[in-house]
C-alpha cells in the first residue's frame, strides 16, 4: 500500500446546531394547513411533535441553536465520528482525487439517524410525553428511535414498511432488542392501514403509508407524540453535527472539499454533511458543489415536481412545499429502503430551486457495485443507501482520472450494511435488477398535489 491509512483526530463536539434557514437568501415556503391553506405556526404542530421540535421546525431567524447538555453528553458516547481519507479506494481507482468520508456508521445503531433520535426523544421526555410513535423503512430510524426512547424511559411504537419488515428481519429484531413494539405496515390497527388492506391485501407498504399509521396512533393515544427521522427541518438541523465536525476535521487535514456528496432519502444526512459547508458558499463565496444522490426508482429531485404535497399516504400531515412524486407513489422494491420516500425536505427543495445544489439518480446495480468496491478497499460494508453516495463519488473520481484534476471529494457514509448482507448476497448472485420508472409512473395526478 502506498500510504498509511489515517484517521483524522477527533475534535470538540459542536455546542450548537446550524440552522441554514436563517441564512438562506430565499427561504423555504411555510408548511400549510391542508384545510385552510394558511401557513402553519409552531403551535399548530404541538399536538403532533414535541413543542421544541415544532418551534425548531418553523425557526427562520436563529442561525445557531444550542444543543442541550444532556444531548451533548449522549452524543459524546459515539461522537465525534471519524473523518477518514480513503487512500485504498483512491489507489484502486488510480485517481488523483482526494477522497474523504465522514463515518456515521460508528454510531451504536449503525447510522446517522441517532443524531436526531436523541434530541427528539429528549424533548418529548422533558415535556412530559410518555409514548412515542414513528415509521421506519429499512429500520435504521426505528432502531435509532427505539434506543433513544430506552435511554429516556419512553414507550416506542414503530410501524415498519412491510417490504422491509420481511426483507430485513434482523432490523426488526434489533428494534425489539431495544424494547420497541414493531408492527408491519400497512396494518389493520389503524384506519389508514385498513383502507389500503381492504382494497389491496398484498400491499408491500411505503414510508408514506407507515407515516399515516404512526401519525394516526399518535393522534388517538393520550400523551403520545409522533417523530420523524428525515424530511423535516428540525431533523436536518440536528444532523448538522455531522458537517460541523467534518468542517473542523477537514481543517486539520489542511483541505476544503470541492465536492460534497451524500445519498438522498428525505434529505437528513445530505443536510447534515452539506449545510455547514454551504454556509461558506452563502457567506464567503466559496465555490463548492453539493450533490444529492437518489435511486433511479425514487427520483423526486431529478424527475419530481415542486408542489405542496402531503408527507404521508393518507393525507394527515400538513402540506409540505417539496419536490415530490406524489404521496400515493409506490416505489419499487429496492434494498435501499431508506431512500424509498416520495418527497424531499422543504429546505433542500428550496436550495434546489435556488441553484445551491445538484442531484443525480443512480441505479441499484451500480450502487451495489460501488458498495462492494468500497468494502473490498476500505473494509467497511456500507448500507445500501450509502452505496449511492459511494457510486457518485467513484464516478467523480474517475472523471478526475481523465482530467488529471486533484479534486477534494467528501462524502457521508450514512450507515453500515452489516444487517444488509442478504441484499449483497442477492447482488452477488445476480438476482437484483435496476428499476427505471416511466414518466407516467412518476407524475403525480394533479388532484393529488397543489401546484405552486
Ligand atoms: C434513513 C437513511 C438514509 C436516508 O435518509 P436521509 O434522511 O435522506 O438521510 C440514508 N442512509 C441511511 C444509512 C439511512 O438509515
Amino acid at each position: 500500500m502506498r500510504q498509511k491509512r489515517f484517521l483524522l483526530p477527533t475534535t470538540e463536539l459542536p455546542t450548537h446546531w446550524y440552522n441554514i434557514q436563517a441564512e438562506m437568501a430565499t427561504k423555504p415556503l411555510p408548511l400549510l394547513n391542508p384545510q385552510t391553506h394558511k401557513p402553519i405556526q409552531a403551535e399548530d404542530l404541538f399536538p403532533l411533535f414535541s413543542r421544541e421540535a415544532s418551534r425548531q421546525e418553523v425557526n427562520q431567524t436563529d442561525v445557531w441553536i444550542e444543543i442541550p447538555d444532556e444531548v451533548r453528553q449522549l452524543y459524546s458516547n459515539y461522537r465525534t465520528t471519524p473523518l477518514v481519507r480513503a487512500y485504498a479506494l483512491e489507489e484502486a481507482l488510480d485517481t488523483p482525487a482526494h477522497i474523504y468520508f465522514k463515518n456515521e456508521s460508528v454510531s451504536p445503531v449503525g447510522s446517522h439517524k441517532l443524531n436526531s433520535a436523541i434530541p427528539q426523544a429528549y424533548y418529548c421526555k422533558k415535556e412530559g410525553i410518555t409514548n412515542v410513535t414513528t415509521e421506519t423503512g429499512a429500520g435504521q430510524w426505528g432502531t435509532a428511535l427505539a434506543y433513544a426512547c430506552k435511554l429516556f424511559g419512553l414507550e416506542c411504537a414503530v410501524y415498519q414498511v412491510k417490504l422491509s419488515y420481511e426483507q430485513k428481519p434482523y432490523r426488526r429484531g434489533m428494534m425489539q432488542v431495544f424494547g420497541a413494539q414493531v408492527t408491519p405496515s400497512p396494518s389493520m390497527s389503524t384506519r389508514a392501514g385498513k383502507d389500503i388492506l381492504t382494497v389491496d391485501p398484498h400491499n408491500n407498504g411505503s414510508l408514506g403509508t407507515a407515516i399515516s399509521e404512526a401519525v394516526e396512533l399518535a393522534r388517538t393515544t393520550p400523551n403520545c407524540r409522533y417523530t420523524l427521522g428525515s424530511v423535516l427541518n428540525h431533523v436536518s438541523l440536528h444532523q448538522t453535527v455531522i458537517g460541523l465536525e467534518a468542517e473542523k476535521q477537514m481543517e486539520l487535514a489542511g483541505e476544503y472539499p470541492d465536492i460534497v456528496v451524500a445519498c438522498f432519502g428525505g434529505g437528513s444526512n445530505f443536510s447534515g454533511i452539506a449545510f455547514p459547508f454551504m454556509r461558506h458558499t452563502i457567506n464567503g463565496g466559496r465555490k463548492t458543489r453539493f450533490i444529492a444522490v437518489e435511486p433511479t426508482s425514487c427520483p423526486k429531485l431529478t424527475r419530481g415536481r415542486f408542489a405542496y404535497d402531503f408527507g404521508d399516504e393518507a393525507g394527515y400531515t400538513p402540506l409540505i412545499p417539496m419536490y415530490t412524486l406524489g404521496h400515493k407513489f409506490q416505489p419499487a422494491s429496492i434494498h435501499a429502503g431508506g431512500l424509498r420516500y416520495h418527497g424531499a425536505g422543504p429546505i433542500v427543495s428550496q436550495l434546489m430551486r435556488n441553484n445551491m445544489m445538484e442531484a443525480v439518480d443512480i441505479g441499484q446495480l451500480e450502487s451495489f457495485r460501488a458498495g462492494l468496491m468500497f468494502a473490498r478497499t476500505e473494509g467497511i460494508v456500507p448500507a445500501p443507501e450509502s452505496c449511492h453516495a459511494i457510486a457518485e463519488t467513484i464516478r467523480l473520481a474517475k472523471e478526475c482520472r481523465e482530467t488529471g484534476e486533484e479534486k477534494v471529494i467528501l462524502f457521508n457514509l450514512s450507515g453500515h450494511g452489516m444487517l444488509d448482507i442478504g441484499a449483497y448476497d442477492q447482488f452477488m448472485s445476480h438476482t437484483l435488477s435496476d428499476e427505471y420508472p416511466s414518466d407516467e409512473d412518476l407524475l403525480p395526478p394533479s388532484d393529488d398535489i397543489l401546484l405552486i
